[in-house]
């Protein structure tokens, strides 16, 4: 009969027995962000510091890379806005979206317009906010290395956390989300090239 107290008292006593609040404890990337920037922008000194330099070099698993193109590649943001939130970085060094060449600001393109595609078929996305933070005045992270984010949305997807927890409920772990979305790359990309490649008027609304 002690026991059986014991255990309703733990169930009543530990917040991680509880239905529903065990989630919200564990999607707050803490450690990803130790991993990924704990030093903040000043330690971003050069391309051996930068994480957006270094990520390409190892396996995308480790690196959380969605995809590989010839000029830029896709990696998940460890800051997820939302599930399946995106970045899209060149794979030079630069600060800039004017550094990029002609090559590099159209795959910077086309690998934006996939990602939507792809989080669309992975998560039926309703919508996006797609953007560059240029310069520490601007927002950015990290403003040394180029990224662009795609942030799928949904409606209603706004909620309290972010206003009195400073957080945000985040749903599916990411590196299950790299999974997903790494999987429906290539159909999405095979997809959309064909869509481009037809003409105008014989492409799908
Ligand atoms: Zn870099």
């Amino acid at each position: 009969m002690a026991n059986r107290d014991a255990d309703r008292d733990a169930e009543f006593t530990d917040d991680f027995a509880l239905a529903g609040t065990p989630d919200a404890f564990q999607r707050l990337w803490t450690p990803h962000r130790l991993a990924y920037v704990s030093k903040g922008q000043g330690q971003v000194t050069d391309e051996a510091s930068c994480p957006f330099c270094v990520a390409p070099q190892r396996d995308d698993e480790t690196s959380l890379i969605v995809a590989r193109g010839i000029t830029c590649y896709v990696v998940m943001n460890l800051y997820p806005y939302n599930p399946g939130h995106l970045l899209v970085c060149p794979y030079r060094h630069i600060p800039d979206y004017t550094d990029l060449t002609v090559e590099e600001t159209a795959e910077f393109a086309q690998l934006t317009q996939i990602g939507m595609e792809v989080l669309r078929d992975v998560s039926n996305a309703a919508g996006f906010n797609l953007g560059m933070n240029q310069g520490n005045a601007g927002g950015a992270g990290i403003a040394a290395h180029l990224h662009q984010h795609i942030v799928p949305r949904w409606g209603g997807d706004g909620n309290f956390l972010p206003i009195i927890a400073q957080t945000k409920n985040v749903t599916g772990t990411i590196g299950d989300m790299r999974q997903i979305i790494a999987d429906a790359w290539e159909t999405g990309a095979q997809r959309f090239r064909e869509q481009q490649a037809r003409p105008m008027n014989e492409r799908e609304a």
